[in-house]
Order: structure tokens, then C-alpha cells, then sequence
């Protein structure tokens, strides 16, 4: 079976708020020519999730679906860095990860599967490309075959009160976020080199974060503990043509019959081959 032709696929997000800490970018100053108001409903504006966030939370998922099958996962920290100090990364060393880069074998090798995806060393990058999201509130001019999304751009203010009960909850400063509301579009990730096994570990980890998207771990971003980042996700059918994957965004259209035999044909032959490169390659690393 070939690989070659899942170079390009897309996951898609549906989130109702993310907070990507303060590292949105907008075009709200282009977009409203100077007379912004952060409440205005009218705000049409977008802008611009960056990867690192996804990154971090793709690459999560994807370490949990290598311990699902009894594998360990590239430490995505340093050995030397700060955290070793207080315990956490021998911790981390039990469960299911191993040193970073101990899994080469020598300076050509590719190591584990979670190394050969996101790089490690030196100037290696990672096999896996991820992009950042564009966003537009106007959903006629989001192209989802470019990996871009739905989502509506919001700043929160938030108030930061004293915590001495004698201040009486007094406001001591008020601070702005960026988010992005009600957010449904398609991640576009390229793989550098396309291996089965990268396809069936993107599968597997995408559906473990969607099954555990509430969990604290696993939400996407800032503002986790007053319900932002909860991520819908799943893996759009690499076997669709970008008319099919369009329609998978159109609320009123569901799948054609075409897509549904494309949806067997991925779970009956495509995945499970996929598959069983994943598992004789996290076998061989153990
Ligand atoms: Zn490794």
C-alpha cells in the first residue's frame, strides 16, 4: 500500500473557547480601521492560532497512544533542564518515557517513532509539519482545504482579585486574553516523509484526546480551569478529495455514500495495515 499519497491530512477542531495564552495574532487593528471596541458583536475579525500550543497538545496525545501500547515516548524535555531538579523527570522516566534521544542508535537512526515525528537533536526536525490555523469569523471565505477554520475572535477581560479576605475581593488589576470562540476547522499537518506508522499514531492519538478532552492534560491552551480548550477532534478521512473534505464542514450536508464506503474502506484496509507498522515499531523499540 502507499504511503506517499497521505502526505497531506487534516484533523479536524471544534472547540467552543481556546485561549492560546496571550499568542494569537489578529488583524483586529487592520480589520477595524482604528475604532475597535472589544464587545462589539459586529468584530469581524480573525487571525492566526500559532502551531506551538497544538504541537505541545498533539504531541501528548500521541505519547499516551505509544503507552496504550506498552511502548515509552521521547521525554520532550531536556535531561538537563530545570525540572530534573525536583523529581518530575525521573517520575516521568516510569511512566512511559524514556531519555531523550537515548532511543538512536547511532547519528542516522530515526529512533522512536515520537522522536521521528517531532525531531530531537541538533537540527533534526521533526517528520511531521504542523502548521498554525487560520481563522476567519466570515465562514465563506474559510478555506478548510488550506487547513484553516471557522472561529470567532475574542478579547476577555479578566479580573484578578485580592485573595486576603480583609481586601474584601478587591480588584487589584484587570487583565486581557485573546481567545478564539466557537472555533470548527481543519488542521492541516504534512508529513515530511510519510511512514504508516506516522498515519496510524496520528489516528490513534487524535481519537485519545477526543475521549479525554476534558481531561486537564489533555484541553488545548490556557484558561483550562473555567472550560477553555476542550477540543473536539478527529482525524478527517485521508481518503477524501477536498470537495468531501469541504462537505465535512457544511453543516447542512451530511456524507455522501461515497464518502461512507470511503469511511469502510479506511477502517477496514487502510487502518489496520497501518496499524500493524505501528505495532511492530513501537515492539522493535521496546
Ligand atoms: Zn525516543
Amino acid at each position: 500500500m502507499k504511503t506517499s499519497e497521505f502526505r497531506d491530512v487534516f484533523v479536524r477542531i471544534r472547540s467552543d473557547l481556546l485561549v492560546i495564552d496571550d499568542s494569537i495574532m489578529t488583524d483586529r487593528h487592520h480589520a477595524s480601521n482604528g475604532n475597535y471596541e472589544d464587545n462589539d458583536p459586529q468584530n469581524q475579525i480573525g487571525g492566526i492560532i500559532p502551531a506551538f500550543s497544538l504541537s505541545g497538545w498533539l504531541r501528548h496525545g500521541m505519547e499516551k497512544a505509544v503507552h496504550e501500547r506498552d511502548g515509552t515516548a521521547c521525554h520532550p524535555g531536556e535531561a538537563n533542564a530545570n525540572f530534573r531538579k525536583d523529581g518530575v523527570y525521573s517520575r516521568d522516566l516510569d511512566a512511559g518515557y524514556h531519555p531523550k534521544g537515548d532511543c538512536l542508535e547511532d547519528e542516522d537512526g530515526d529512533g522512536c517513532v515520537i522522536h521521528d515525528l517531532f525531531g530531537g537533536f541538533g537540527n533534526r526536525p521533526g517528520k511531521v509539519m504542523r502548521r498554525p490555523i487560520k481563522f476567519s469569523p466570515v465562514r465563506s471565505s474559510v478555506d478548510y482545504t488550506r487547513g484553516q477554520a471557522e472561529g470567532h475572535y475574542r478579547r476577555l477581560n479578566r479580573n484578578i482579585v485580592s485573595r486576603n479576605r480583609e481586601d474584601n475581593r478587591e480588584p487589584l488589576r484587570n487583565t486581557e486574553v485573546d481567545a478564539v470562540a466557537n472555533l470548527d476547522g481543519a488542521w492541516h499537518l504534512s508529513f515530511r516523509e510519510p511512514k504508516p506508522e506516522f498515519i496510524a499514531l496520528l489516528a490513534e492519538g487524535i481519537d485519545y484526546l477526543d475521549a479525554h478532552q476534558t481531561d486537564f492534560m489533555h484541553q488545548l491552551g490556557g484558561a483550562r480551569n473555567f472550560g477553555g480548550g476542550i477540543v473536539d477532534c478527529e482525524l478527517v478521512n485521508p481518503l477524501y478529495n477536498e470537495t468531501e473534505l469541504r462537505r465535512v464542514f457544511d453543516r447542512g450536508k451530511g456524507n455522501t455514500k461515497k464518502m461512507d464506503a470511503k469511511d469502510d474502506e479506511w477502517a477496514d484496509e487502510y487502518l489496520p495495515e497501518f496499524q500493524s507498522a505501528l505495532a511492530e515499531r513501537v515492539e522493535d523499540a521496546s
